[in-house]
């Protein structure tokens, strides 16, 4: 059965590191719009030239153009068994387009999984974190052997990125309370709708984020069978 998964949850509450675990554990595909947008700024494309400014100040990009990006990607056949959204949607106006390419994929509903984490640890997080200039991949804190400046995977150099610098990463958590929060509201009543600590250690996290996107795999059962007609033979007409 497919799984579709977004995870929500401010700039460094490790969404990231999660959809992509989560999503080659269970063979999903992981979408992810940050490394989308950031591999647009490396090959120039036009998306890239536009965000560019917009990323490096830690603002939004504009809703038509992220709609675009994440329909023409969930559409493609290999996004049909299931996926892992990592940083969408961002705003309401994104969560309604996503129900609306859901609802044309016709595969299932959204898993909403919303990663909370005390707002103090993610400005330290975010200060902290590391990233590698060649393939992208986060820095592990807590592998000692990558405190070092160089990527296990690729032997890249691990660099900041641009936009965790402290007064864009102040603006990106603004944006978030602004712009993103509203969506626990748009999600919070839906039984598939799920809330983990991220404050714990990654390991942790992961176990949980796994046993929630089960349950919720599950709860979304009975409404589906509630949706069936109903055979009630008091209705029936006496003779
Ligand atoms: P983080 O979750 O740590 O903020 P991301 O890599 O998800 O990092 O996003 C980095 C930047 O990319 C955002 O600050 C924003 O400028 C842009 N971006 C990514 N996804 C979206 C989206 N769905 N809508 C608008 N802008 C986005």
């Amino acid at each position: 059965m497919a799984l579709n998964v977004i995870m929500m949850g401010p700039p460094g509450a490790g969404k990231g590191t999660q959809a992509e675990r989560f999503a080659r554990e269970r063979n999903l595909l992981k979408v992810s719009t940050g490394d989308i947008l950031r591999e647009a700024i490396k090959a120039e494309t036009p998306v890239g030239r536009t965000a560019k400014a917009t990323m490096e100040q830690g603002r939004l990009v504009d809703d038509p153009t992220m709609i675009a990006i994440v329909r023409e990607r969930l559409m493609q056949p290999d996004a049909m068994q299931g996926f892992v959204l990592d940083g969408f949607p961002r705003t309401v106006a994104q969560a309604r387009a996503l129900d609306r390419i859901m609802t044309e994929r016709d595969g299932g509903p959204l898993i909403v999984v919303d990663i909370v984490v005390p707002e103090r640890d993610l400005v330290r997080r975010l200060a902290y974190r590391r990233i590698c200039s060649s393939c992208g991949a986060n820095a592990d804190p807590f592998d000692p052997t990558e405190s070092a400046d160089r990527c296990k995977r690729c032997g890249g150099e691990f660099i900041q990125r641009t936009d965790d610098s402290e007064d864009v990463v102040l603006r990106r958590l603004k944006v978030y309370e602004h712009d993103t929060r509203p969506l626990v509201d748009y999600y919070k009543d839906r039984p598939t709708f799920r809330i983990v600590d991220g404050a714990q250690a990654p390991e942790r996290v992961a176990q949980e984020l796994a046993a929630v996107i089960d349950s919720a795999a599950a709860a979304r059962e009975p409404r589906r069978a509630a949706r069936l007609p109903r055979v009630d033979n008091r209705m029936e007409p006496q003779l």
